[in-house]
């Protein structure tokens, strides 16, 4: 997730400065010392960096997407039934909100005892 972050921050890092120095070009290319090239190169150096950023949102909106189905797809392991799923602890009732996904495992969150514990593959109630 960090990761994610951080590759978000350096991706506008590099982009602002390629748009930045693009657009320095393209207004060096009017001035009397500049040359008509700079506007290929303001031009090609603002449009990497637009590419960037374009890449970068996208790229975070599916980190964001695979990470939402990651918590809404939740595998139940074995057969276990949601109407049957009762607190380890207290036996109180379970709902499919009590359960969220941990490193990938199923892991309850008991909203009566708070109780929190990894779905087994042997449900004992
Ligand atoms: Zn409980």
């Amino acid at each position: 997730m960090e990761t994610e972050v951080n590759m978000k921050i350096v991706g506008y890092i590099v982009a602002a400065i390629l748009i930045f120095f693009g657009v320095l070009f393209i207004w060096g290319a009017f001035s009397s010392t500049g040359s008509p090239g700079w506007i290929v190169i303001g031009l090609i150096s603002t449009g990497l960096g637009l590419v960037i950023v374009f890449w970068v949102n996208r790229h975070a909106a599916a980190a964001v997407n695979s990470s939402q189905n990651v918590t809404y797809k939740i595998d139940l392991p074995g057969n276990v039934s949601m109407d049957t799923m009762k607190c380890k602890s207290c036996g109180g009732t379970l709902t499919s909100d009590a359960i969220s996904m941990v490193n990938g495992a199923p892991m309850v969150t008991c909203p009566y005892c708070h109780t929190t514990y990894q779905l087994t593959e042997e449900p004992k109630w």
